[in-house]
């Protein structure tokens, strides 16, 4: 493969997120410890890591191809990867100059049971557990049969991913999940740049052409069948005829006209989402008759910062940070699940809240460090001094940590009936405060697919020849999405969009 696009992967998608307002790579969605080396992670994608990866040169661009993949984010990557090993030459198509979308500011990890590592670790989990944790959290409107498959599929996913190098083995806990269940790389590092960074070396290893700058803003179809894509290749408008398209191009979380049409209480909201998550492959597949579910269902996860859409880690609260409200006091449970705790915040009166930890979360949570260096963080050296700060009652603020840390000793939220990351109470200063609210994170509505990530018409007739996956698919997630579910989601259906586009081009389906 001739190769001309030198880029740092992590780095190129740190610049092009930064140069769009968009920040830190990480969302962290476990709530245990072994987060030391979460920062050098996040300190290494947000710095410029010293892999160098490259592109397919364009001008080995072929007119057809028998499976054709758009976007190459990690669903589109591992549909690429297991086409390859289905037996068919695909292509991936990236509009962005580099790979990765969103998944690569993923940082909290995969979610996946009955796995080989929990088994390693004496973890007892099951698939019907993760059927009914991820159907609680969904309030019971998730796509039952897309859960089903999901679930039954995640564990061969995590050994997938470890057959190609990939390893994540370092599990946790993440909000709403009642085992030990989101699978990290070893160290504990952020999952999202490790994630693409595999995926990309595996699509190389298996000469799978990815272009960048390739802009797909049609899929073409005769009599009712798929059959290629309308490509704009740096400005080269183009015809590439298919006998499968696999559409993968995320959601529309970074689509404010899209946001607001389904749902106008978010209008304005910042977004943690990559610039290249504008909802493109939903409104080429409507276009084509496809169905959408869900669309309404937009994820906000409770602690962003406002000016620019930076996530602060649910790390932080999993390792023991309360919340606070302009009175000082403590509101609701922290770690309830992210629509919840969200809606707490926007019920304040100010619609904010403080993040209120102590210097040794700070060490646990590595993360802490990029946030000081954004210059979000406010301290002080007790707890007096940081109230001054933030402009909260210092006595009211003094009796909320003496309260949470009694809490802590009794193992007893007698409060708000917080009953995980109680392991540690905040007594170490300096103490610190970081101001949030919530902030547009996940769109859980898409395009409707079955098991076999065929597209529906609105009659829920699969769309021959169309395939999608990812986070532009609705269903499976229902109205709440699980931390951690969302990797796994792309990981599960990313594959079987793979397998069954290559058998549809082989005339197999
Ligand atoms: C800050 C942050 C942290 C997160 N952390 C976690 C986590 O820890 N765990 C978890 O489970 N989930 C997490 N999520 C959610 C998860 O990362 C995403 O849902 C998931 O990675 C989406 O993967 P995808 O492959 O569907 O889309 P993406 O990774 O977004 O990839 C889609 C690709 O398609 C490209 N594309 C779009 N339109 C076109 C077009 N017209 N032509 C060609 N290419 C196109 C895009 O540029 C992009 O590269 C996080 C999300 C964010 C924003």
């Amino acid at each position: 493969m001739k190769k001309i696009v030198s880029s740092l992967i992590l780095f190129s998608s740190a610049i092009v997120l930064g140069a769009c307002g968009i920040t830190t790579p990480d969302e962290s969605e476990k709530s245990s410890q072994a987060t030391s080396q979460t920062t050098e992670a996040t300190t290494d994608a947000a710095s410029g890591a010293s892999k160098q990866e490259e592109y397919t040169d364009p001008s080995e661009l072929k007119d057809k191809y028998d499976v054709v993949i758009v976007g190459a984010g990690g669903a589109g990557m591992s549909a690429a990867i297991q086409a390859k090993e289905d037996g068919a030459n695909p292509v991936i198509l990236e509009k962005l100059p580099v790979a990765g979308g969103n998944t690569t500011k993923s940082s909290g990890g995969m979610n996946a049971s009955e796995t080989k590592f929990q088994k390693e670790d004496d973890i007892e989990d099951s698939n019907d557990t993760f059927y009914k944790d991820t159907l609680e959290g969904g309030q019971n409107t998730n796509d039952k049969k897309l859960l089903r498959y999901f679930v039954d599929h995640s564990a061969d996913a995590i050994d997938w991913l470890d057959n190609m190098g990939i390893t994540l083995n370092n599990i946790s806990y993440s909000g709403g999940a009642s085992v030990k269940r989101i699978h990290r790389p070893e160290d504990g590092s952020a999952v999202g740049g490790y994630l693409v960074e595999g995926l990309l070396r595996n699509v190389h290893e298996n000469d799978i052409p990815i272009f960048v700058n390739t802009d797909v803003t049609k899929i073409n179809e005769e009599d009712g069948q798929v059959n290629g894509v309308e490509i704009d290749m740096d400005g080269n408008k183009q015809t590439i005829d298919a006998d499968a398209v696999a559409v993968t191009t995320g959601g529309f979380g970074a689509n404010e006209q899209m946001i607001e049409e389904n749902r106008p209480d978010l209008k304005g909201y910042v977004s943690t989402n990559s610039e290249g998550s504008t909802g493109d492959g939903i409104k080429m597949i409507e276009k084509l008759g496809g169905q959408t579910v869900d669309m309404d269902q937009i994820q906000v996860h409770p602690t962003v910062i406002q000016k620019d859409g930076t996530l602060i880690s649910e790390t932080v609260r999993g390792e023991g940070a309360i919340l606070v409200n302009q009175e000082g006091k403590r509101f609701f449970n922290e770690m309830e699940t992210r629509d919840k705790v969200s809606d707490a915040i926007t019920n304040l009166p100010e619609e904010e809240a403080y993040l209120i930890f102590d210097d040794a979360l700070a060490n646990r949570a590595k993360q802490v460090d990029f946030y000081k260096e954004q210059g979000v963080v406010e301290s002080g050296d007790t707890i007096e001094d940081l109230a001054q700060e933030i402009d909260v009652p210092k006595k009211q603020l003094k009796e909320t940590l003496a309260n949470w840390n009694e809490a802590v000793d009794n193992k007893e939220d007698s409060d708000f009936e917080r009953e995980t990351a109680m392991d540690y109470d905040l007594t170490s200063g300096p103490f610190y405060a970081i101001k949030i609210a919530p902030g547009i994170h996940h769109t859980m509505g898409g395009v409707k697919i079955n098991t076999n990530t065929e597209v529906l018409d609105k009659d829920n007739q699969a769309i021959p020849g169309l395939y999608a996956a990812g986070e532009l698919t609705g269903g499976l997630h229902g109205n709440n999405r699980i931390g951690g579910n969302a990797v796994a989601d792309i990981v599960i259906f990313g594959r079987q969009a793979g397998t069954q586009a290559t058998k549809f081009a082989q005339g197999n389906n």
